[in-house]
């Protein structure tokens, strides 16, 4: 498989050759940074651990430039911390038994600029290679914009293949922003409550980013706790960790549904919601 930039990575953590590793998977993510996958689509890599009929594989669009850095990592130049990253990667792949991580190497610059087609072409590819039958993408309220650029390619190198390969799922994720705000009825509330040692040791390899100062690794377990505490009022919980999401399925399935009108229309749902209860 042939990728615009020749940095671009593709590891199959366990050996299996490229293609037939990538065809494989049912689970896709595609996300922006390295670690974010780990954050925001634990959901996915949890229902593939350890099976053999279904299989996750990873995209990380850009290169991990400019990523801060302290302690042993404070002297890295960007090279070096590109090659650290991609390593953290690389391992987080085969913590989490996935199919394939595969690293395309794109700056933000170039994933921000719309007129970039050089993403959406590697992102078609993968979609064709893997066929996957549930997405997860960055959501498209999210406050990172690199995280909604990548979205943006995302949707539309889904919308150009939906012709050969469609999945009957595409989840919009929590990294930058969460999606408690989501209205009930239209929140997927995604069950992450299995293996949570595996669920930290995840986000605890990529050690370039939590021991810079920045806890992800408590956070994203905090995050899911809050989630599945906080999600219903009666009752007692069933899980004791939960991920939402936004369901962008019917952007994938309508083309002609435009992303604004749709995300908008959730925060409108939310604004009905308070506006209800103080009336
Ligand atoms: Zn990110």
């Amino acid at each position: 498989m042939q990728f615009h930039k020749t940095t671009a990575d593709l590891f199959v953590p366990n050996g299996t050759a490229p293609e037939a590793a990538l065809a494989l998977t049912t689970h896709l993510c595609i996300s922006a940074h390295q670690d974010d996958i780990e954050i925001m689509a634990y959901h996915g890599i949890a229902e593939c651990f350890g099976r053999k009929d279904r299989w996750f594989t990873g995209v990380v669009v850009t290169n991990g430039a400019g990523s801060p850095r302290n302690g042993i990592y404070g002297d890295y130049t960007d090279e070096e911390m590109q090659k650290v990253r991609l390593i953290e990667q690389r391992k987080a792949a085969f913590v989490g038994d996935y199919a394939a991580q595969v690293q395309l190497g794109f700056s933000s610059a170039e994933v921000k600029n719309p007129a970039n087609t050089e993403v959406v072409e590697d992102l078609a590819q993968i979609l064709r290679a893997t066929r996957p039958e549930v997405v997860y993408l960055h959501n498209p309220a999210d406050k990172h914009d690199t995280h909604v650029a990548v979205m943006l390619r995302c949707l539309a190198a889904l919308r150009a293949v939906r012709d050969e390969t469609r999945p009957k799922k595409v989840y919009g994720c929590e990294v930058w922003r969460d999606l408690d705000w989501l209205p009930d009825d239209s929140k997927q509330a995604l069950p992450v409550s299995a293996r949570s040692n595996i669920a930290a040791a995840l986000v605890g390899v990529f050690d370039s980013q939590v021991s810079g100062g920045k806890r992800y690794d408590l956070a994203t377990a905090g995050r899911r706790l809050a989630h599945a505490t906080y999600y219903a009022s009666h009752g007692t919980d069933q899980e004791s960790a939960l991920s939402f999401a936004m369901d962008l399925t019917p952007l994938v399935d309508d083309p002609s549904l435009k992303l604004a009108d749709y995300v908008l229309g959730l925060v409108d749902q939310f604004r009905a919601d308070v506006a209800r209860r103080l009336g």
